[in-house]
């Protein structure tokens, strides 16, 4: 069942909070970013500590909990709606429930009455310096326990030295993994060479590509092999690439780059010379000979598109786009935009309400670009989202009709109507 919270039932003030949690949150701009150690490390530490199944560091959007690392659970992330962690954002404090078959909150929740058979659970925020709430870390168990002060204490330590970590990230410059840039340096970055196209009048384009189906390679091959693919496919993407290019991992199988003197033509070219290297050079290692495809967009300078984030979220929706049309393909923001008149866009991190049936249904979703005429929408699943509904911004007083141009399993592309 999708039916979310009842758009307006929260307070302003809760509003408000929410809002400010979510431009904590863009700030650090690290959901969907690669798998670290350092947080690895924190989970098998609460594990073990506590001797507990499951430890959790999270991050949480408006719809839903992203786990920057997970010890005991397969998934990546959850809708917000189906955990516990929703407590602990709504009442802004740790939540420790001992036995949850005893505690009226939890006692019907499907992951206690069904399989997962949880039953303990001890959550504590995870807090910006400046105190904003951006994800929790947890401990959780299929057996009932009880969970002192000293206990809490360690937890809250454990989730300071989270805080304390992704502080420490925010000036990494390259990716362990594949030797890239960091989303954070390529940003950076990238708007120096902005500024330089701009007061020199020069062209410049940006590519964003996803790797198409990788969920698959890991689950077939193991996640080591996944790794080996990333490093191959970025390795790629350095020889196909000139010396002045940046080329950033903006996410776990997703890269970015910027070329400066290309212009939108000349971006197409780069990103099909791209996508036909990955697609025809077998990634050779302990798992046999492996082909990959990825899924790439393009954007380019122009007079509504003057920012690294403007020029991201284009290459983004051309990027769905690709993957719409079939995966293993290159597709334009210009194209887009002839086809759908759709103007300029930033990413930027909202909670927001997809309203239909008259306003019956209501699924929380997270705004993740928007501009005059168009919006990028994440949700947990697409499933059973009508191809027209409406748009609410929550705090912002903004509503409007929406069309869906494309999607995926998780993502909406929409035109406002
Ligand atoms: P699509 O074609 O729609 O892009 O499908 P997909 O399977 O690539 O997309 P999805 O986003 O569902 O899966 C991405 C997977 O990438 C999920 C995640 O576990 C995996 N992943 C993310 N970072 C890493 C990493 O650093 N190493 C490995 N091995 N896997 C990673
Ligand atoms: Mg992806
Ligand atoms: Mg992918």
């Amino acid at each position: 069942m999708v039916v979310a919270r009842v758009f307006g039932k929260s307070s302003p003030e809760a509003i408000q909070r929410e809002n400010d949690r979510l431009a904590a949150l863009q700030q650090f701009d690290l959901l969907d970013t690669p798998r670290d150690e350092g947080f690895e490390r924190i989970v098998r530490l609460i594990k073990q500590i506590f001797s507990v199944d499951i430890g959790i560091v999270s991050l949480i959007d408006a719809h839903r909990q992203w786990y920057k690392a997970c010890s005991g659970l397969s998934a990546d992330e959850v809708s917000l709606e189906d955990t516990f962690c929703r407590c602990v954002v709504d009442c802004d404090e740790p939540v420790i429930v001992q036995d949850a078959t005893k505690d009226f909150r939890f006692l019907k929740h499907p992951s206690v009455t069904g399989e997962e058979h949880i039953r303990f659970y001890a959550g504590v925020p995870l807090r910006t310096k400046a105190g904003h709430m951006i994800g929790t870390v947890c401990a959780i168990d299929r057996l009932p326990r009880s969970f002192g002060n000293r206990d809490l204490g360690i937890l809250e330590e454990l989730a300071g030295a989270a805080m304390d970590r992704i502080e420490l990230m925010q000036s990494a410059a390259t990716d362990g993994l594949t030797e890239a840039m960091t989303r954070r340096a390529f940003k950076q970055e990238a708007d120096q060479l902005i500024s330089l196209a701009l007061r020199h009048q020069h062209d410049l384009s940006c590519i964003v590509f996803d790797i198409d189906h990788f969920k698959q390679v890991n689950d077939t091959h193991g996640h080591a092999a996944g790794d080996e693919v990333l490093r191959a496919v970025a390795s790629i993407c350095r020889s196909t690439l000139r010396v002045g290019d940046l080329f950033g991992r903006i996410g776990g199988e997703e890269f970015a780059i910027v070329l400066p003197h290309v212009d939108r033509d000349g971006a197409v070219a780069v990103a099909e010379k791209l996508r036909a290297a990955i697609a025809s050079q077998p990634i050779v290692g302990d798992h046999g000979a492996l082909k990959v495809t990825a899924s790439l967009g393009t954007s380019a300078l122009s007079i509504v598109s003057k920012d690294i984030e403007t020029l991201l979220a284009q290459a983004d929706a051309a990027m769905y786009q690709a993957k719409h049309g079939g995966r293993n393909r290159c597709v334009s923001w210009s194209a887009i935009h002839a086809d759908h008149a759709i103007g300029a866009r930033r990413r930027v991190l909202k909670a927001g309400s997809i309203m239909f049936n008259e306003r019956r249904s209501t699924i929380d979703c997270t705004v993740k670009s928007i501009g005059s005429e168009s919006a990028g929408l994440s949700v947990s699943n697409t499933t059973g989202i009508p191809p027209e509904f409406i748009l609410a911004i929550k705090g912002e007083g903004f509503e409007t009709n929406c069309r869906v141009i494309s999607q995926d399993r998780q993502h909406l592309e929409v035109a406002f109507r």
